[in-house]
């Protein structure tokens, strides 16, 4: 497949032949690589500063060996994952994912994706993304506890609040950063607040960075329907995923007048036609531990169904909120969604969407906001994070949560206007990948070739 412009082509030519088998980081750069046509054409100077090219390669890439012993006392074998992709803006900062399906190829996917996430917040942040393909799930607390010792054993000579930031991604929430924190501090003799964010809130953590990510897609979500006269009102939306993002993108969507009728989790998923009760899913998922299909038996009633076979895409709905992980909506998928007047896809999750999709969403007129600006609040949170850790302060609820909806506004606002000024008024999709390139490559430059 051709990208548009030719040396755009020879850039992605030279990215497949270096990183033989990363689909999921050929995909993500293929899909930044096709909205920059414009803007080479208009901007020389990156090309002679072979900014794109420098993009593309991680700036370090760090794998090592995580061993530990399990409850049993059998010896287990993971791998560890630090991309450190680009510093431009900032320090390296993004999450660490632990899943059984991580490798280097998905990390360096999220690793990239990142920088113009980060980029887009107007925050002073870098790209990164980490990882291990360790599997919590199952495991016991003190599993838990004893990986994430063994995964900061290495992992801590490579970070600093000056250097790399971490934080949570699938796998990695408030517990998992608690261990992998209080291992640091261990190590190093050092209290340093800002070298990770998502703490707890009575040891340097920040309000709303727990619901940030969530909360964040349904404000730039509501941006896009207030931008078109519109609101959450009435609308019936389905969230897919029932982990971090999912649970808090319901709770907004509730707040703001809308009702979910659907979520899942990698083994099926739940309809509600009566609405989702978050506080069973809550007690479900973030207190047991537990199985979205648990729902209907806690529930009752008619109106609610699980599905392990089928497509969660498959429900009707006016907006989709994909929160679950990658590839997870294809383009049949979007076909289901179009024929049953799905209007908006705002992408929670980072590049659920397939390319097949996206194209079938767009040619369709369906709005499609991508993850890198749909999903920014989670890491533009734990920019306020590092800021309030800083300064030895922290803020409350409520202007948090403000500070949130309105770097989300910008963001919007940033995309539309991008997206207008090139030419394609109303794509979210070229205007967060422009937008994102820029004020990173414009760094870039000013700081030579490094
Ligand atoms: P969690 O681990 O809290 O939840 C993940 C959810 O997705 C779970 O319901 C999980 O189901 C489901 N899931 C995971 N893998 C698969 C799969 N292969 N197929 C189907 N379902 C799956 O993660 P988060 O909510 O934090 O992250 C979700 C997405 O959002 C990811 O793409 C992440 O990169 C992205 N994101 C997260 C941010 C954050 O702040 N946490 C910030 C920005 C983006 P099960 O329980 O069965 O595994």
């Amino acid at each position: 497949m051709s990208v548009v412009d030719e040396k755009l082509q020879d850039i992605y030519d030279e990215v497949l032949r270096r990183n033989p088998g990363e689909t999921e980081f050929h995909q993500a750069v293929r899909e930044v690589l096709d909205s920059l046509g414009a803007v080479v054409a208009k901007n020389p100077q990156y090309a002679e500063a072979a900014v794109i090219g420098r993009l593309c390669e991680p700036e370090r890439q760090i794998i090592f060996k995580v061993a530990w012993v399990d409850d049993s006392g059998t010896v287990q074998i993971n791998r560890g994952f630090r991309v450190e992709f680009n510093s431009a803006l900032g320090p390296y900062k993004g999450g660490l994912r632990f899943h059984p399906s991580v490798n280097l190829g998905i990390v360096k996917f999220l690793g990239f994706e990142q920088i113009f996430k980060n980029s887009l917040t107007g925050m002073p942040i870098g790209g990164g993304k980490g990882g291990s393909d360790f599997d919590p799930k199952g495991r016991s607390e003190a599993e838990v506890m004893r990986f994430c010792q063994a995964f900061m054993t290495e992992l801590y000579r490579h970070i600093g609040e000056y250097t790399d930031v971490p934080a949570g991604d699938i796998g990695v929430g408030g517990r998992e950063v608690g261990y992998l924190f209080g291992q640091y501090k261990r190590i190093t003799n050092r209290y340093e607040s800002g070298v990770l964010t998502g703490k707890g809130l009575s040891w340097g953590g920040s309000q709303v960075r727990t619901e940030a990510t969530g909360y964040g897609l349904v404000f730039f979500t509501d941006e896009v329907l207030r931008a078109r006269g519109d609101s959450f009102e009435g609308k019936q939306v389905v969230v897919s995923g029932s982990g971090n993002v999912a649970i808090y993108a319901i709770e907004k969507v509730h707040q703001l007048g809308g009702t979910v009728v659907a979520c899942s989790d990698s083994a099926g998923y739940v309809v509600d036609r009566d609405g989702l009760d978050l506080q069973l899913i809550k007690e479900i998922k973030l207190g047991r531990r537990g199985r979205i299909s648990e729902y209907v038996d806690l529930k009752g009633g008619t109106a609610t169904r699980y599905a392990k076979e089928g497509s969660i895409w498959e429900v009707p709905c006016d907006i989709a909120l994909p929160s679950a992980t990658q590839n997870e909506l294809n383009a049949a998928d979007a076909t289901s969604l179009i024929a049953n007047g799905c209007t908006i896809v705002a992408e929670g999750a980072n590049m659920p969407c397939t390319p097949g999709g996206i194209r079938r969403l767009t040619e369709a007129g369906v709005v499609f906001a991508p993850g890198k600006a749909a999903n920014a609040g989670g890491v533009a949170t734990s920019a306020l994070e590092m800021q309030q850790n800083a300064s030895r302060d922290s803020w409350t609820f409520e202007h948090t949560e403000e500070r949130l909806a309105n770097i989300m506004r910008g963001i919007h606002d940033r995309c539309m206007e991008t997206a207008d000024e090139y030419g394609v008024p109303g794509s979210y999709l070229i205007g967060a990948n422009i937008a994102g390139f820029t004020r990173a490559a414009d760094a870039m430059l000013a700081q030579g070739i490094i």
